[in-house]
């Protein structure tokens, strides 16, 4: 019987690997000037790092980063919120990598060191849980990720959370960022390789605006190598042949029409408003608050948050993590990377999160192509 695993091996096959590198040469050749391509996931910077898939690309085939982690693109201000509710006696429920984050000041991290109660949770649930278990507290939820873990945490809401449970929601909708980078003057992206788990929940259907609004071909990529080696051959089959195409080549996960049971829940929860992604810019329509009739779970709503945040970190100013997430520069371009900057002792955000691009270019080596 064939497992998890065996199917994951079945997606890294060297001779098939071998077949696609062959084809996007194939490719370039026919295209005859450079490409630029952006994933939009952190989840395809690991896949490229870790295989190092950089090292197989032709000539001139450029494989950007994107927005693409949830954990990066949380704004400072919402991290001196989240400590800020800390550091006046709530508990506040996290994802792990949001533990070590940078606020303008100080990190949940630091608040704890300092005696508050920060707990580092795997689900909007768990949190849920927390509540239910210490009625006597109030317990904040600090909410952050894509759509992926926005469905989870909408679910959670409606359906009837304790009392003394609330959320601060930093969660982000990824479509109008990608919209924000397509935009972009200096960016000039060619092709987009959509995030494979987040499509999960939206469907890839969601993506048909964009193509046609935008003239850009979009390719939603799995994570193990060959997705990301067939997600690059579909981008340049469409950029070759002038086409502004939208595909799924991720259809053992992704459907055209996701999940709509979460969605509606999602929507059903929250809604979209302007909002900063750290670095990036502030983008209309990619936060999402939620709405009204939760107002009661809202910890925005239920506490007088007011972050005392002090002055700002000098170091923090050099760190180009926007630039990074725009596709406008790589790690190594940060002056700060592998010295001051380490996962031990991250700077900013690109260098804390599993996903983000500066911890993954620093633990498979410095580099994006071994
Ligand atoms: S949440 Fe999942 S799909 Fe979305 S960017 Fe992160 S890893 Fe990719
Ligand atoms: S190396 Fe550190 S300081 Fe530089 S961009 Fe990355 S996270 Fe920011």
């Amino acid at each position: 019987m064939a497992t998890d695993s065996d199917k994951d091996l079945q997606f890294r096959d060297p001779d098939t690997a071998e077949e696609l590198t062959e084809r996007l040469e194939e490719l370039m050749d026919d295209i005859g000037e450079p490409v630029d391509v952006m994933h939009v996931c952190g989840s395809h910077e690991q896949a490229i790092a870790k295989f190092g898939l950089r090292s197989l690309l032709p000539d001139g085939l450029s494989v950007r980063m994107g927005p693409g982690c949830p954990v990066c693109v949380t704004n400072m201000p919402e991290v001196d919120e989240a400590v800020a509710l800390a550091e006046d006696g709530k508990v506040v429920a996290t994802y792990g990598d949001m533990f070590r984050v940078p606020g303008t000041a100080r990190s949940l991290e630091d608040a704890k060191a300092d005696g508050a109660d920060v707990r580092v949770v795997y689900s909007a649930s768990e949190a849920a849980d927390i509540a239910a278990e210490n009625p006597g507290e109030e317990v904040v939820f600090f909410a952050t990720g894509f759509e992926t873990t926005a469905a989870p945490t909408a679910a959670v809401l409606s359906d009837d959370p304790p009392e003394n449970f609330s959320v601060l929601s930093a969660h982000k909708y990824v479509p109008p960022a990608m919209e924000v980078v397509a935009e972009m003057p200096d960016t000039n992206i060619d092709g987009f390789l959509a995030a494979g788990h987040a499509a999960t929940i939206t469907g890839y259907g969601l993506f048909e605006e964009f193509v046609a609004d935008y003239d850009i071909p979009v390719v939603v990529g799995g994570f193990e190598p060959l997705d990301v080696l067939l997600g690059l051959e579909r981008l340049l089959e469409y950029v070759r042949d002038g086409e502004a195409g939208l595909e799924n080549a991720y259809p053992r996960a992704v459907s055209e029409e996701g999940n709509v049971q979460a969605r509606d829940t999602m929507w059903d929860v929250f809604e979209t408003e302007s909002g900063e992604w750290r670095g990036i810019a502030e983008i209309p329509a990619a936060n999402l608050a939620l709405r009204e009739e939760y107002a009661a779970s809202d910890a925005r709503e239920r506490f007088d948050i007011d972050p005392d945040v002090g002055g700002e970190d000098p170091l923090t100013e050099q760190c180009i993590c926007g630039d990074i997430m725009a596709g406008k520069a790589d790690p190594d371009g940060c002056d700060l990377f592998g010295e001051e900057c380490t996962p031990q002792n991250p700077v900013g955000a690109c260098m804390v999160s599993s996903e983000g691009t500066c911890k993954i270019w620093y633990e498979y080596g410095g580099q994006p192509d071994l």
